[in-house]
């Protein structure tokens, strides 16, 4: 799991770290730069306050290691 900071967003964001190879991809892809891919870490980093729960992360993993859940629910 990777901890929220700040105040979240509506949709809570959940990395599969056992799925997650630490690519990148999803950070690179990210349109509302809340996600980060630190130069030397394994997984990459949520800001789920700029989530705006778009999915492209979730649709673009090769892994399978995101998932979004809303707040609501
Ligand atoms: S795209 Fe998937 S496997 Fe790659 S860093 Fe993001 S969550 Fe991990
Ligand atoms: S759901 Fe969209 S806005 Fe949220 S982290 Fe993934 S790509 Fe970024």
């Amino acid at each position: 799991m990777t901890e929220g900071r700040g105040n979240p967003g509506p949709w809570e964001w959940r990395l599969l770290e056992k799925n997650c190879t630490g690519c990148g991809i999803c950070a690179d892809l990210c349109e509302e730069e809340a996600l980060e891919m630190p130069r030397e870490a394994a997984y990459p980093k949520a800001f789920p306050e700029k989530c705006t729960g778009c999915g492209t992360c979730v649709q673009e993993c090769p892994f399978e290691a995101v998932e979004l859940v809303s707040r609501d629910r």
